[in-house]
Parts: structure tokens; C-alpha cells; sequence
């Protein structure tokens, strides 16, 4: 039976570190870190990411700023207020909350934040630094994942390491992690000829899909350590993951559970770049 890596329980550590730094930097400096986020229109799972993220800031000891806008806000009206955010020196970091309404263009809106305050590490100048592992910022989920390897104990280095979706937010980023601390990395996604093969040779396996419990037992190898990115619906309207977990667990080594294990590391890792924008960028 596998190894439960606690992600709560690391992301709540990593939270009272970073309230312990903002405390001391803003002792020294005036300083308090200060993330906005913008929220368009009025998806549930939305509204309750963004809320947590307040309240998480809020909990470190940061300004929190959340600006709800209406389903209909024009292109114009969203651009403005991010200018406004961008020259607010109380404000570190900018987040626009993904997915926009559909009228809305994503990358658009995601390359009018400026670099320095891009906390989501999204703009195409933190994606490219990332490539070339001199980085600012680290996209929170895969830098949670990282974290959560390093707590465990778990080494990368010289591993077969699979990660399974090739998103611009999770998969790809993930992929360069993992390869920049030396895993051998293999991506896969949806044109994958014989997925449960490639899963089968990963020492390390990381799903990030969108699809409930869709990596059971037999895509594992006995001992693998297995990282669940999936945040999905089950039948019943219950919180999964794109793992099953309960065959899961009997063949891997160690293994993430949804909830508790990579969602509260994406906001311990939101707070580590706002505290890192405002000591690099924060006025005194
Ligand atoms: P996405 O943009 O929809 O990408 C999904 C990826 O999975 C695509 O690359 C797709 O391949 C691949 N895929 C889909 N079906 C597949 C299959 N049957 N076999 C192999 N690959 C398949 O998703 P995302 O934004 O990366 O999110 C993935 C999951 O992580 C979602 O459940 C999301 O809610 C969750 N998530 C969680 C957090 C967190 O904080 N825990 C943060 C972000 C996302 P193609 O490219 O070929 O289409």
C-alpha cells in the first residue's frame, strides 16, 4: 500500500514559512505584499478558487485585492483594469482566474500583465524563462508538484518520468521541472499510441488530464510514485481526481489523494511568487 503524500499538511507548512517571511520582510521594509485577482463572470468552481486564494492571502498577512467583474465586461473594460493593477504600487501580483468567458481572449489578457507582476507565471516571457531554467516565477500547480516531491523525498534525478497532458499551464512547465532536476521525461496526451505502456515505465507519473479516474491501477508501475494533478467530478458529483485512488494506491509507491494533495500546494505556491514579486519589485 503506497505512501499517502499529505498535500494539506505540506501546503500549510509552506504557508506559516511564507506569513513568517512577509512578517519580517515588511518589518524591514514597510512593505506588504499585495496580490490582486480578477474574476469575470460567475462560474462556481471559479468563485471558490478565487475565494481561497483571498483568504489565503489574507492568512499570510498580504493585502488581497478581488475584483469581480460581469459576465458581459468588454475587452477594453478587463485591459483597463489591469492597467490600473500595473501601475498600483501596492499591488505585487496581478491574477486573471482562467477560464474567461468565451468572448474574451485568453491570451490577450494574459500578455497585458506585465512580467514582474505575473504571480500565474503565464505570460509568455516567464513560459520562455522556465525553458531555459533562469525563471522568476514558477507556474504554481507543477511547482507545487515539485515541492511535493521534495518533501516526500522523492528524487528525480535519473528517474523515467511521465507526465500525462500537455497543457501550456501544467503539462508542458511540468515536463521542464522535472527535466531540469534531471528526470528523463516522456509527455503524453491524447494521440499517444500505447498509454498505458508509456505509464507503466514511469518511476515517476504525473496526470494532468481532466478526466476522472481515468489512470488505474494497471497504467502503474509497482513502486512508482504517482502525483494527481486532476481536479474532476466523479458520478455522484464528488471531488476526484484523473486517478483512481483506490487501485492506485495498492501498486504505487507513493501517491497523492484529491482532495488534499496537489490543489492546496497551487496556493502555497501563489503566495511564494507575490512574496518574491514584492521583494523584488515592491517600492519602500
Ligand atoms: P487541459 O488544458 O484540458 O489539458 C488536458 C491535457 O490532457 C491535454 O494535453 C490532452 O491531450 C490530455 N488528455 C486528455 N485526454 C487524454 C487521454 N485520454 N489520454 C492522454 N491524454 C489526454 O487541462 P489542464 O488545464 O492541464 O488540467 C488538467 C487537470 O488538472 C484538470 O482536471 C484540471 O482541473 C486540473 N488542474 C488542477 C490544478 C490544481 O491546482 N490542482 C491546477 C490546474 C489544473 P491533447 O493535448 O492531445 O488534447
Amino acid at each position: 500500500m503506497a505512501k499517502i503524500i499529505d498535500g494539506k499538511k505540506i501546503a500549510s507548512e509552506v504557508r506559516a514559512d511564507i506569513k513568517r517571511r512577509a512578517a519580517e520582510f515588511a518589518a524591514e521594509t514597510g512593505v506588504t505584499p499585495g496580490l490582486a485577482v480578477i474574476i469575470v463572470g460567475s462560474d462556481p468552481a471559479s468563485k471558490v478558487y478565487v475565494r481561497n486564494k483571498g483568504l489565503a492571502c489574507i492568512e499570510a498577512g498580504f493585502k488581497s485585492e478581488t475584483i469581480e467583474m460581469d459576465e458581459g465586461t468588454t475587452m477594453d473594460e478587463l485591459l483597463a483594469k489591469i492597467e490600473e493593477l500595473k501601475a498600483d504600487d501596492t499591488i505585487h501580483g496581478i491574477l486573471v482566474q482562467l477560464p474567461l468567458p468565451k468572448h474574451l481572449d485568453e491570451k490577450t489578457v494574459i500578455n497585458a500583465i506585465n512580467p514582474e507582476k505575473d504571480v500565474d507565471a503565464f505570460h509568455p516571457v516567464n513560459t520562455g524563462k522556465i525553458m531555459i531554467g533562469d525563471y522568476d516565477f514558477l507556474p504554481c500547480t507543477p511547482a507545487g508538484v515539485m515541492r511535493l516531491l521534495e518533501e516526500s523525498d522523492i528524487d528525480v534525478s535519473g528517474k523515467n518520468c511521465v507526465v500525462v497532458g500537455r497543457s501550456n499551464i501544467v503539462g508542458k512547465p511540468q515536463a521542464m521541472l522535472l527535466l531540469q532536476k534531471n528526470g528523463t521525461v516522456t509527455i503524453c496526451h491524447s494521440r499517444t499510441k500505447d498509454l498505458v505502456a508509456e505509464c507503466k515505465r514511469a518511476d515517476i507519473l504525473v496526470v494532468a488530464i481532466g478526466k476522472a479516474k481515468f489512470i488505474n491501477a494497471d497504467y502503474i508501475k509497482p513502486g512508482a510514485a504517482v502525483i494527481d494533478v486532476g481536479m474532476d467530478r466523479d458520478e455522484n458529483g464528488k471531488l476526484c481526481g484523473d486517478v483512481d485512488f483506490e487501485s492506485a494506491k495498492e501498486v504505487a509507491g507513493a501517491i497523492t489523494p484529491v482532495p488534499g494533495g496537489v490543489g492546496p500546494m497551487t496556493i502555497a505556491m501563489l503566495l511564494t511568487n507575490t512574496l518574491k514579486a514584492a521583494k523584488t519589485h515592491g517600492k519602500r
